[in-house]
């Protein structure tokens, strides 16, 4: 039997079963559903996308996986001279993982060792937000601040080693007043903050976050693993606002098989660069620089550059802005925009509920979660298929 993420097996209603996807569309057997949410956010060129999918193929033929313990093979190397060669500044060391949550882990981990390779081991502290989310695994969800997933945690009490704090400047400022002695880093989903309840904020934080953490040389992590690859409108924060540390996942694959990747700059891989063994990084997944995975992000990033993400997402935008500006009900409490993410928050996540079934019944996939309905589309829909999904949206609240 599947046991299915975050359900209550016991109560969960039946998933939707898909027999073939193309494009936008999600197929059932009896219906096709316009995908609102692009499988958890990964899917960002649509289903079956034809080079990623040659891509794949052509690598299959060749073979689809070896370690990287002791080997290494063309499709892993040419991805990582791509990411540092399009990658912004001198982030060009890259550690490649099976998923998000583990490749926050490695930026977590290569952080604490960075400042125990400097000789500083008091630097035990991570700094986060409030409402931050990196990931299911523990160390990602001891810098989570999300009681609705990880509640779990709680048997532990208090995390000694972690700090949250709100996006304002003056908390900013505050925290590193106080903490940064012993900071190793600052982790952030810069923007956008995705599982957290799609909460965004101003990037005047993150430049005075990076001032920060080079006046106290504490390390900045930016977990692009939801906001990468286009979605805030940027091509990465990371242009903006440079880390010291990159995670991407999700849409490196255009989300057509899991891999992440964690991009270290220079700084701090010297840290590592040594003949003392125990200064390297002790991590390896098995299936890190898996070869199918490296070839279909070779191919996305290409698809990338050929679509022009940035101006597609822009449109996306100013569609998002025309057709939900203005719509109020007394049961919204706010509507986010940012790039090609779109959030109502409502007051009470009972208003939420049956919202799935509806969306399903006209022909769009959504999955609200607690109280946040909300898109993450694929930025190859049409401009129908744009404010289709946002007529659903509203229907849904004119029926009362
Ligand atoms: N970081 C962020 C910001 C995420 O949104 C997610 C997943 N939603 C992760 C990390 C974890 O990625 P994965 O599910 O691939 O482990």
């Amino acid at each position: 039997m599947i046991w299915y993420p975050y359900e209550q097996m016991k109560t969960m209603k039946a998933p939707y079963e898909i027999i073939s996807a193309e494009g936008p569309y999600l197929h059932t057997q009896d219906t096709k559903l316009l995908d609102s949410i692009s499988s958890w956010w990964s899917v960002i060129y649509g289903y079956h996308q034809p080079q990623i999918t040659e891509a794949i193929c052509r690598q299959a033929a060749k073979f689809s996986h070896v370690m990287l313990g002791g080997l290494t093979h063309e499709a892993v190397e040419e991805l990582s001279e791509k990411l540092a060669s399009w990658l912004p500044g001198d982030l060009d060391y890259c550690f490649f993982s099976d998923s998000g949550s583990v490749a926050v882990e490695v930026a977590l981990k290569m952080a604490l060792q960075y400042y125990v390779n400097c000789g500083e081991n008091h630097r035990k502290t991570v700094l986060a937000l409030n409402h931050a989310y990196h990931g299911d695994t523990f160390k990602t969800m001891a810098v989570g601040d999300d009681e609705d997933y990880h509640f779990v945690l709680q048997v532990y009490g208090d995390n000694p080693y972690v700090v949250h704090i709100p996006t304002d400047i003056a908390s900013l400022e505050a925290a590193f007043d106080r903490y940064h002695d012993e900071l190793n880093c600052f982790i952030v989903e810069p923007l956008l903050q995705g599982a957290g309840g799609m909460r965004m904020y101003d990037i005047a934080f993150l430049k005075r976050a990076r001032e920060l953490c080079d006046a106290y040389g504490v390390l900045l992590i930016f977990d692009e693993v939801a906001t990468g690859f286009g979605r805030t409108g940027h091509r990465f924060v990371a242009d903006a606002v440079l880390p010291d540390i990159l995670v991407l996942g999700k849409g490196l694959t255009g989300g057509h098989i899991g891999h992440a990747v964690t991009i270290a700059n220079q700084k701090v891989f010297a840290a590592f660069y040594d003949d003392a063994p125990e200064k390297a990084l002790m991590h390896g997944p098995t299936f890190m620089g898996n070869a199918l995975a490296c070839a279909a992000a070779k191919a996305a990033i290409d698809l990338f550059d050929r679509l022009d993400v940035p101006s597609k997402v822009a449109h996306i935008e100013e569609i998002t802005r025309r057709e939900l500006s203005g719509f109020t009900d007394p049961r919204i409490r706010e509507i986010r925009i940012m790039g090609g993410c779109a959030c109502i928050e409502v007051y009470d996540a009972e208003t939420l509920s049956g919202y799935q079934q509806f969306a399903y019944e006209h022909g769009v996939f959504a999955r609200p979660f607690l109280k946040y309905l909300y898109s993450m589309v694929p930025y190859i829909l049409t401009d129908d298929e744009l404010v289709h999904i946002f007529s659903v949206m509203k229907e849904w609240f004119r029926r009362g």
